[in-house]
């Protein structure tokens, strides 16, 4: 039972000399860090901010988030990740949900802000430059103007912009001490919308710490104080936080930061020069190493172990991986938003399943429940339902919705993921499905993760999506969208023959549409739900 400032400062004071950061050449060690997040905590102070205030922060993977992640903490308040992809829009949405009066972001991001920052009340902005090396970002001509004090204010929203770098500079090396339990709040983390609006997960201290160390206890040779963790997937989704950062943090690995995971080039050479033990990823990241060009001029030789989440891992992308890292460890696991994020994964030793997301890591308790609520047996397909000290408190402020997806039951708080499952006889849970995105057609359930698989095995199809479409006949029908490799050319009759060869025909593709790309939520994964609605709007 600790938090997460707490495991910083033990981190600091095990390995104060190990880098803690290494970012475009830049190293930081633990000792370091741990004062530059102590000067944000205090300069949060100094600017009012209270314990239990939210504090947004919209930043890529730089040293600046660590800072302002754990500093926050450190004063008490509650950290609300914002992705750096948001539109002013949706920035708005979060900022008024949550509530924040407090905004970290880079500069670049600041036009964005500013275009809505009349309707929000933010009364702090936190701007930096990616690189910290700017008193003030250059580029912005909003309306601004500098103080006297070096502050700046926001003349249309009224709220005072604050540089970085000068601001640590001026605070207090120490914070005033602050009260910190294991079961306060400490994240408000958006869910990653791929099914619907973002629902904000209310994760404490001890979600958090304890997804960590379940993450730990999985990698069993986890050498404490020596692994350097290649820290591509974004921290500003709980998957990156959870299991590239706070992981780290835990076990003084060494954080390699990459602002941009879509730059596949600067991501496998940020490997090759810091000879990265661990590569945390997602299924889209590893499918675009497998097929990037420059792939092959690197060596990627030294990544032991990985663990891919988020979304299913198709086969032929790990088997790939495992082939160009000569041996690397790709494991499966899973979970979610609301589980900080870690519930299940394969072993890194041991038994892996090919398909299967693993095993419950310790401390979970998982179910299989049938459409009347009761526990079904292995090899029956059911909604899957987690219990353990990573789940969430509740949604924030969306008690209806919280209602709906947590239940206690067998002397546990469970939480009902909305994801359809089965579990083999050795314990292995196989990811069938998301529940709403089951497609129905004539009275056939189908799942698309099923089609996708095999679209996946024409040696043309790089990435598969399929969606169901409004069928007059049979309610629904199966529309799938594919990116080719480059160079490869098919058409719709070859790509529904090679389905019709290995899939029952009531699941065979009724349509085919062809993209560069799909689109993707911030964490990679592909849109269905986006699709779907694009080739509707395209058929009428
Ligand atoms: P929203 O809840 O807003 O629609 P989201 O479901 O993408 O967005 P996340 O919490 O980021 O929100 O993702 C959790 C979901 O990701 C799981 O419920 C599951 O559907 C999917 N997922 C995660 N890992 C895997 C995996 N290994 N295999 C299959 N699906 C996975």
């Amino acid at each position: 039972d600790t938090t997460l400032p707490a495991m910083l400062e033990r981190a600091a004071a095990r390995w104060p000399e190990r880098t803690a950061l290494e970012f475009l050449g830049a190293r930081t060690t633990y000792r370091e860090l741990l004062a530059q997040v102590q000067r944000f905590a205090s300069a949060l102070q100094s600017l009012g901010v209270q314990p239990g205030e939210r504090v947004s922060i919209m930043l890529p993977n730089c040293p600046q988030f660590v800072v302002a992640f754990y500093g926050t903490l450190m004063a008490g308040a509650v950290a609300v990740n914002t992705s750096p992809l948001y539109t002013p829009h949706e920035l708005q949405h979060q900022l008024q949900d949550s509530t924040s009066q407090t905004l970290v972001m880079l500069d670049a991001f600041f036009p964005r802000y500013q275009e809505i920052a009349a309707d929000v009340d933010v009364r702090r902005v936190i701007v930096t430059g990616i690189q910290d090396a700017l008193p003030f970002p250059k580029n912005i001509l909003y309306p601004i103007k500098a103080r006297k004090d070096g502050t700046w204010v926001n003349v249309r929203a009224g709220g005072t912009v604050h540089a970085f770098k000068p601001l640590l500079g001026r605070q207090a090396p120490r914070p005033a001490p602050v009260t910190l339990r294991a079961q306060d709040l400490a994240l408000l983390q958006y869910t990653g919308g791929t099914t619907g609006v973002p629902k904000g997960a209310m994760l404490t201290h001890r979600n958090l710490v304890a997804n960590s160390e379940q993450a730990r206890l999985w990698m069993s040779d986890l050498r404490e104080g020596q692994e350097v963790t290649l820290a591509a997937i974004p921290f500003f989704h709980v998957y990156g936080m959870t299991v590239a950062m706070n992981l780290s943090v835990l076990t003084g690995a060494t954080i390699v930061l990459v602002p941009n995971a879509r730059d596949i080039p600067m991501v496998l050479s940020q490997i090759q020069a810091s000879k990265a033990t661990l590569f945390p990823g997602v299924p889209t990241l590893y499918n675009a190493i497998n097929n990037h060009p420059e792939t092959p001029r690197f060596d990627l030789t030294s990544i032991r172990a990985c663990i891919s989440g988020s979304a299913p891992l198709m086969l032929e992308t790990a088997r790939r991986f495992r082939e160009i890292t000569n041996g690397a460890n790709l494991v499966e696991g899973y979970g979610l938003t609301e589980t900080s994020p870690v519930t299940h994964v394969n072993p890194i030793f041991g038994e892996q399943h090919e398909g299967s997301i693993g095993l419950p890591v310790p401390g979970v308790d998982a179910l299989i429940m049938n459409a009347q609520d009761e526990p079904v047996g292995p090899g029956e397909v059911g909604e899957l339902w987690v219990a353990g000290p990573q789940v969430m408190l509740g949604y924030w402020q969306k008690d209806e919705e919280t209602a709906r997806t947590m239940r206690e039951a067998y002397g546990r708080r469970w939480l009902l993921t909305g994801d359809m499952a089965v579990m083999d006889e050795g314990g292995y849970f196989r990811i069938v499905d998301r529940k709403k995105e089951l497609i129905i057609a004539g009275g056939f359930n189908i799942y698309p993760r099923e089609v996708e698989e095999v679209l996946m095995t024409h040696p043309a199809v790089m990435e598969a999506a399929a969606v169901g479409l409004p069928d007059e006949y049979r309610g629904e029908s199966v529309h799938a969208v594919l990116v080719l490799r480059p160079g490869q050319q098919v058409n719709e009759g070859d790509i529904m023959a090679h389905c019709r060869a290995q899939l029952s025909a009531y699941k065979v593709p009724r349509s085919v549409e062809f993209r560069a790309e799909l689109p993707k939520t911030a964490v990679g994964k592909i849109l269905r739900r986006q699709l779907a609605q694009e080739a509707r709007e395209a058929r009428e």
